[in-house]
């Protein structure tokens, strides 16, 4: 037969344990739900998605997605979140999906910018005095 003192101290250990359990498993869920909502999956918004001109059927969530750059050929990912803005809020075609990788956007945008500076700078430049001279002639 067991004394009050150690059945008291069973109860309190056994306590202990149950809250540890409840408390490691309430974090996993927070953890789970957090990871969630913040980027493997994102809920869509149809209203948002009208401007695609189609009788297919919209997505209701979006998934991280790893692609090929079919640039470098790096493997690269367009998560949740980033497809949530591509198609809801820059309105870009539902049928559209990521092709370069983050490096070589980041490389084609620097280029495509350069090209403009330049074309700008040609625009504006002032005509040669003896433009004239230059002119193929009739
Ligand atoms: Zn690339």
């Amino acid at each position: 037969m067991k004394s009050g003192r150690q059945r008291r101290i069973e109860i309190k250990n056994k306590r202990a344990e149950r809250a540890a359990i409840l408390k490691s498993e309430l974090e996993g869920k927070r953890y789970l739900e957090a990871k969630a909502l913040s980027n493997t999956v994102v809920k869509a918004n149809h209203n948002e998605l009208l401007h695609n001109n189609t009788y297919g059927r919209f997505p209701d969530y979006y998934y991280d997605v790893v692609f090929n750059c079919v640039e470098c050929g790096a493997a690269a990912l367009w998560t949740a979140k980033a497809q949530k803005w591509w198609y809801e809020i820059a309105k870009g075609s539902i049928w559209s999906t990521a092709s370069r990788c983050p490096a070589c956007r980041k490389k084609r945008r620097e280029e495509k910018e350069a090209q403009k500076r330049h074309m700008d700078d040609m625009a504006n430049k002032r005509p040669h005095p003896n433009e004239a001279f230059f002119r193929r002639k009739q």
